[in-house]
């Protein structure tokens, strides 16, 4: 509101510098000579603000008389939001014989009452009217600027009276061309105009489809922005009012503040998304999120607001918005978020646009065609890099994507590789313990010597091999003497002992031989000896009664004498025996040697 304060102040300062020479020297009148198709009035025109909206065409033909009107100060006829109404004079001579019929534009869509008195030098006046608060069919020509088809005969000073009264921002660039001018510069607007709804139609549809197929949620709201900031350049150029509610001067008023709302809304919401703030700026996000619920308040409340407060907020709010985003952008750039520069890029051809527009909107720049179109290009160019700049983040998200899979990969293998470790580690262990387990059932408890049943399974084998080779098999069966006296005399325990030492003892004096010793039961032990014939046997079996004889057996403070009695039998090359044969020969062998007085040794073919 200061700004605007500001403005009227210097308005009111030109005034008063411009009124005396205005009162002394009236303004030329334009002569439209042959060739001139196409004239700005802002040289000939004078103004004066009615404040009080109270004056009459006739009041006003009356002070442009007394020299009450001024010159447009500095040629510029843009005004900001004004209240009352505003004149303005001009007189025009036609001195162009061949076109009689003129038009009269006026190239600001917006505003709401703007009416023409045309009088001529006989002193008839006509009245023409138009404005978005009148119908759209009231125009001469069918287009979005307020136009009027001018009657000028030739030679004949005609004055031009406007009277124009508008919510909107007072801007009054009037021009006059002839017919074929008008058309002309209509059909390169019209081309213009088309031109940037075409990128942005194209635009959308291009996004709609990677919406619909993508399902990303900035997609929708780059869509949601696109089409409420086409809305508002469609309002604001005055094509709404043409094509979408010619009759409605309502909603003509409530558009422009209600479509400014929904673009900032849907541009926020856009940033905010793209720029991922809830993640990589959790305060800025927060801040986003209080001017859409504004916006969103804002946007409610101008559908009841006038227009004259409505809009200039909006369009106030509108830099704010545009500068917030800048603002985020920029942090989120400076946190390393790659995809948010080519965002900023975007943002500041609109930010650019923008800014003029709202310059202009305020009486702060003059209108030319780069401020006027500058909005659109900036942001045609806007919504372009948006669109580039939404691939671009889908291609980064997907390569993050990527990044993350193959880590967790990468991972797996690692964890696939480390428990594959530890599986083949306890599969080990698990084999060590299977082998002492089968060992151990292998093994007497007592002398850790074989047990019977391993020494059948080994000793079969070994049958079998000495038949394959044709070597002899020998058999020792050993039995202590008179061990039950051991027991009953020096105790079980001791008797344990001397199985244990008798056990040491023998395996000693078969450690030169590749012989199968086992504990058949009780004190009794059999060997199997591959490769030994029956003399070799009996050496064998001598051997070890001699060894236990000589070396008696040493516990608890006794030495105890073990002698045994032992029975060989040999099964020879090519003959076949089975095990329980072989061992009970061998048995009858041993009962011999204990017949034979016991500590000896006896053969299958001696006991026989
Ligand atoms: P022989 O000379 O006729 O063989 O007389 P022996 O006393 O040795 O024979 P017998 O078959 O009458 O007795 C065998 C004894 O061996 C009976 C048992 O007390 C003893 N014995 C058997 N197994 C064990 C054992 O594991 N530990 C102990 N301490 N003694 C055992
Ligand atoms: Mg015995
Ligand atoms: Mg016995």
């Amino acid at each position: 509101m200061r700004s605007e304060r500001m403005l009227a102040w210097l308005a009111a300062l030109l005034l008063a510098a411009a009124l005396p020479c205005a009162a002394q020297a009236a303004l030329p009148a334009l002569e439209l000579t042959p060739g001139h198709d196409e004239v700005q009035l802002s040289p000939y025109v004078g103004y004066r603000q009615d404040a009080g909206a109270v004056d009459e065409p006739a009041d006003a033909f009356r002070r442009v008389a007394m020299g009450e009107f001024a010159p447009l100060p500095d040629g510029q006829s843009e005004f900001g939001f004004q209240p009352g109404a505003y004149w303005f004079h001009a007189t025009v001579r036609n001195g162009n014989d061949a076109e009689t019929r003129w038009v009269l534009v006026q190239q600001y869509a917006l505003s709401d009452f703007f009416d023409l008195y045309v009088r001529y030098p006989d002193g008839r006046v006509v009245h023409h009217a138009s404005g978005d608060h009148r119908p759209f069919s009231a125009r001469s020509i069918r287009d979005r600027h307020p136009n009027f088809l001018l009657d000028l005969p030739p030679g004949q000073p005609v004055e031009l009276l406007v009277r124009v009264q508008s919510e909107s921002s007072m801007q009054v660039p009037l021009a006059i061309m002839t017919q074929t001018a008008f058309a002309e510069l209509a059909r390169d607007a019209q081309f213009a105009i088309g031109i940037y709804y075409g990128i942005l139609l194209a635009l959308f549809f291009y996004n709609l489809v990677l919406w619909l197929m993508l399902r990303d949620s900035s997609y929708f709201w780059y869509l949601f922005h696109l089409s409420a900031f086409g809305m508002v350049l469609f309002t604001l150029n005055g094509l709404g009012f043409e094509y979408l509610w010619p009759d409605s001067a309502w909603w003509a008023d409530k558009s422009v503040p209600l479509s400014i709302c929904l673009a900032l809304i849907g541009m926020q919401q856009f940033a905010r998304t793209f720029l991922e703030l809830g993640k990589r700026f959790p305060r800025g996000n927060i801040v986003s999120l209080a001017l859409i619920g504004f916006f969103v308040l804002l946007g409610i409340a101008s559908l009841w607001l006038p227009y004259r407060i409505a809009t200039p907020l909006a369009a106030r709010v509108v830099l704010v918005g545009v500068l917030w985003i800048a603002v985020a952008g920029i942090v989120v750039v400076r946190r390393g978020y790659v995809p948010a520069r080519l965002f900023m890029l975007a943002w500041a051809m609109f930010l650019l646009g923008t800014t003029m527009f709202t310059l202009v909107a305020f009486g702060a720049l003059p209108k030319t065609f780069y401020t006027e179109y500058g909005v659109q290009i900036g942001s045609a160019l806007e919504m372009l890099l948006l669109s580039v700049a939404l691939g671009n983040r889908y291609a980064s998200l997907r390569r993050e994507n990527e990044r993350i899979v193959s880590d967790a990969n990468q991972k797996l293998e690692r964890k696939v590789a480390q428990r594959t470790r530890e599986v083949r580690a306890a599969l080990v262990q698990l084999e060590e313990a299977h082998g002492r387990l089968r060992d151990s059932s292998r093994r007497d408890g007592l002398t850790g010597l074989y047990n019977r049943t391993y020494f059948h399974e080994m000793f079969e084998k070994m049958l079998v091999d000495g038949q394959q080779s044709h070597r002899a098999v020998s058999l020792l069966m050993i039995d202590l003497d008179h061990f039950k006296a051991i027991n009953d005399r020096y105790g079980h325990l001791v008797g344990d002992d001397c199985l244990r030492f008798t056990a040491q003892r023998i395996g000693k004096v078969l450690r030169a031989h590749d012989a199968l010793l086992a504990r058949f039961g009780g004190e009794e032990f059999v060997v199997g000896l591959p490769n030994h014939d029956l003399h070799d046997a009996v050496e064998v079996a001598e051997a070890l009664r001699r060894s236990l004889v000589e070396s008696p057996c040493g516990t608890q403070g006794h030495s105890i004498r073990i002698s045994a009695s032992v029975g060989v039998h040999t099964i020879p090359p090519g003959s076949i025996d089975s095990i329980d044969s072989a061992l009970e020969i061998a048995d009858r062998a041993l009962y011999a040697a204990k017949a034979n007085g016991r500590d000896c040794v006896k053969t299958s073919i001696t006991a026989a």
